[in-house]
């Protein structure tokens, strides 16, 4: 069956970066006549369910050329030898039936990173097979026509030759859908359903959050089984309503449903951030804000960093006070602080330190640098115990007096706050305009959000889609979180 970009919902960005491969297929010679290399390999990331080989078979669909797969874990098991020739059979297909698509599904199970863990036996055959996978991808010419996308929901840990030039050197990722997105996923699924007139699309949006697409496909079919054993003459709103406790019953398991007091709880934690951020005239201005849960992780911020190569010492407060906002908010909302904080008092101790002991930023310890750029003090450390104790006091009083003004600024903007963590639980997702609407314009230099408007207006009149910034989540899961700059 041939899948196209209509029977991808939502997605929006995703989509516009894949537009560009299925434009390779139709059209190389637009591309290779002025000299320009094809892309050879596109990683799709995202948590299951989101849609990763959809998209992929979607781009073999509307650029009408063959779809080849395979899956890395099915390579887990194999004798040797058999991994590589595979491969090796595979690449050859694909090359006489080119211009096409190759998918490799799950391919962590085959490109994780070498030299980890290697003692077990069934590695070496996963090493080949890798070694096998990049002596194909650097052996065909990039002007071939053959195009590799591969999907995992680990990025992170890959070995780094995949992502090398001429490798899988573009990542596109792919996120769980926000309540209007569910609502196109509801649209694309039930399409074909015979449904009562009191099923209505919006309201089963809202009561999937966490769901991937995967899982919303899972309902509309549960829903059709459960009417149909009822003997129904159509799927009513109970159908789904009960096909909604069987999936979050399988999702429950897996640890992917928050409940409703959770989910205030990081709603008012994302708000304070936002709050702080977007009051304090020197913290980066914030770009999107959603409560949906990715992974194990909490919320998550997106910020824009002002292009700086000098920081004040003004910055990195409003930037500490910005990052306590989280916490602020759910002891002034709630009367009590959670563990979602961790990721974030973790930044700001390392920041307060590095403050203090390495830039001189702290009136007691003067203008002094404990940083050593050449690391040759072994296990001494450069200074007294008495400094020691003058560090750590200086530190702490510097965290505090952050965490008081952070928790002032939220104190005197109760009604924004109020207004943005409802929004934020009804929408799931904010963005810079919600907050320019509750709190009025950003005051001081903000550079940055000038050009974020400036590079907004600019996009309308092109229609070109840019300016990617990297999303970044708090908490418990911080290692999985594989991105550089601030956060939530
Ligand atoms: P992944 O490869 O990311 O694990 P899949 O592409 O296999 O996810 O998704 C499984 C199924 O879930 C798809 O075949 C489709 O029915 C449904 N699905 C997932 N994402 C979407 C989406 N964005 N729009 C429509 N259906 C979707
Ligand atoms: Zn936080």
């Amino acid at each position: 069956m041939k899948v196209n970009f209509k029977d991808v919902a939502g997605l929006e960005e995703a989509k516009v970066e894949v537009m560009e491969i299925v434009d390779f297929l139709k059209n190389p010679d637009k591309y290779t006549k002025l000299g320009g290399k094809i892309p050879k390999g596109a990683l799709l990331v995202g948590p299951p369910g989101t849609g990763k080989t959809l998209l992929a078979k979607a781009v073999a669909g509307e650029a009408d050329v063959p779809f080849f797969s395979l899956s890395g874990s099915d390579f887990v098991e194999m004798f040797v030898g058999v991994g590589a020739s595979r491969v090796r059979d595979l690449f050859r297909q694909a090359k006489s039936k080119a211009p096409c698509i190759i998918f490799i599904d799950e391919i962590d199970a085959i490109g994780r990173a070498r030299g980890k863990s290697n003692s077990f036996s069934g590695n070496d055959e996963r090493e080949n097979t890798l070694n096998q996978l990049l002596t194909e991808m650097d052996g065909f010419d990039t002007n071939s026509g053959v195009i590799i996308l591969a999907a995992t929901n680990r990025a992170e840990i890959l070995d780094s030759a995949l992502m090398r030039a001429g490798r899988f050197d573009r990542q596109i990722h792919l996120e769980l859908p926000d309540v209007k997105e569910r609502e196109e996923i509801f649209q694309v699924h039930t399409k074909n359903l015979k449904m009562a007139s009191s099923v209505k699309i919006d309201f089963l949006a809202k009561q999937t959050p966490g769901f991937s697409g995967a899982d919303i496909a899972n309902v509309c079919n549960e829903a059709a089984l459960i009417a149909a054993r009822n003997d129904k003459k159509e799927i009513d709103k109970q159908d789904f309503l009960d096909a909604v406790d069987r999936i979050i019953g399988g999702l429950e398991k897996k640890n992917k449903i928050i409940s409703e007091t959770e989910k205030r709880t990081i709603a008012y934690h994302e708000a304070g951030h936002a709050t702080v951020s977007w009051l304090l005239e020197y913290a980066n201005p914030l770009l999107k804000v959603t409560i949906i849960p990715r992974g194990k992780a909490l919320g998550a911020a997106w910020y824009l960093p002002e292009e700086r190569s000098i920081t004040t010492k003004e910055q990195l407060l409003d930037e500490m006070c910005s990052t306590l906002g989280g916490r602020a908010s759910e002891e002034i909302n709630f009367g009590k602080v959670s563990t979602g904080a961790l990721n974030d008092l973790e930044r700001v101790t390392k920041q307060a330190i590095a403050m203090v002991s390495f830039y001189g930023m702290s009136s007691d310890i003067g203008n002094l640098s404990y940083y050593n750029s050449t690391d040759d003090y072994g296990f001494t450390k450069p200074y007294s115990d008495k400094t020691a104790e003058k560090i750590d006091a200086d530190v702490k009083a510097m965290v505090e007096e952050q965490y008081e003004r952070a928790k002032e600024v939220l104190r005197n903007n109760m009604e924004g706050l109020t207004q943005l963590a409802e929004t934020l639980l009804e929408k799931e997702v904010i963005f810079s305009d919600d907050l320019e609407r509750i709190f009025g314009k950003r005051k001081g230099e903000n550079k940055a959000l000038d050009a974020i408007n400036e590079a907004k207006e600019q996009e309308k009149a092109e229609q070109t889609a840019d300016a990617e910034t990297a999303p970044s989540t708090d908490a418990q899961e911080a290692e999985n979180q594989n991105n550089e700059n601030s956060e939530s």
